[in-house]
């Protein structure tokens, strides 16, 4: 079993995130993977550490990112400190008349200790996960992200089915994210459904974009016999797509041609309701 696949929390009944020494073997612990929500079996051998795992099904792709960030975010609740390096930031504030002033605030490495921490509750601050309040009133935010592992490519190698692909956005935390489309056309009536975290609208208006374009992609698009189903699948926890427009357009060829897009292949940028494409936002952070 890959790497990938070993999930180092689950999640009991109660919401509780633990680790699978303190459970019961296998199935008998009762967790769920904090990803697809699936239960997990604990694995308590005695060589590999021990872990969760999946009892079949492998799809779950962020079940290993949701497990890190759920526990960080139990831990910090938990113990109110936070280990910080040397900070200097950068306060910019409006004077009594209207002049801008900025100040430096320095804070030396340390522990920090905080009298609240709310998890999920940063509210508008979307790239934060948790809000900390010192004794002094002041509240910091932190997002806590999982770097891309090496060696588990997220773009895997090789032919995908007709209908994926894969593609690079900004997402609602604004931090770059890969997401996997997955367009399935089936028998039907020439209709468009959706799931997972695919914004309804953009995919709406790339299916009309593509009906009324899809005689000049290819003659034999038959449109009013099939029906498409849209899946996004969000591969690194950055939040949902913003841009995904042109990225549903070239699945939905893929998917209606039933022929797979180029191996590797990553799509960025979008396009806008009248077919032209929009730039790409953020090249040098999406690579
Ligand atoms: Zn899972």
């Amino acid at each position: 079993m890959s790497i990938a696949h070993r999930i180092p929390f689950g999640v009991e009944t109660d919401g509780e995130v633990v680790d699978a020494l303190g459970v019961q073997r296998g199935l008998a612990c009762n967790c769920l993977c904090p990803g697809c929500k699936q239960p997990l079996m604990a694995k308590q051998g005695d060589i590999r550490v021990h872990h969760f795992s999946h009892l079949g099904d492998r799809s779950c792709t962020n079940g290993q990112v949701m497990a890190l960030t759920m526990a960080a975010k139990q831990v910090l609740a938990r113990e109110k400190r936070m280990a910080l390096p040397d900070l200097v930031a950068t306060v910019e504030h409006a004077t009594r008349y209207g002049l801008k002033r900025r100040n430096s605030l320095r804070a030396a490495q340390g522990t920090w200790k905080f009298n609240a921490v709310e998890i999920d509750q940063a509210g508008q601050r979307s790239k934060a996960d948790v809000a900390c309040t010192t004794a002094d009133g002041t509240t910091m935010y932190v997002a806590i992200r999982v770097p891309e592992q090496s060696g588990g490519a997220l773009v895997p190698e090789g032919r995908l089915n007709p209908g994926t692909l894969h593609t690079i956005s900004m997402g609602t935390s604004e931090m770059p994210g890969i997401y996997r489309l997955e367009i399935q056309s089936i028998p039907g009536s020439g209709k468009a459904n959706v799931s997972g975290v695919a914004p309804r609208e953009a995919v709406r208006v790339a299916f009309d974009y593509f009906k009324a374009n899809s005689s000049r992609v290819s003659a034999s698009i038959k449109l009013e016999e099939r029906d498409f189903h849209t899946h996004l699948v969000e591969l690194q926890n950055s939040g949902a797509r913003l841009a995904f427009t042109e990225a549903s357009f070239i699945a939905l060829c893929s998917a209606a041609l039933v022929k797979p897009v180029q191996s590797q292949l990553a799509v960025m940028g979008d396009t806008s309701l009248g077919g032209t494409v929009v730039q790409a936002r953020n090249l040098a952070q999406c690579m």
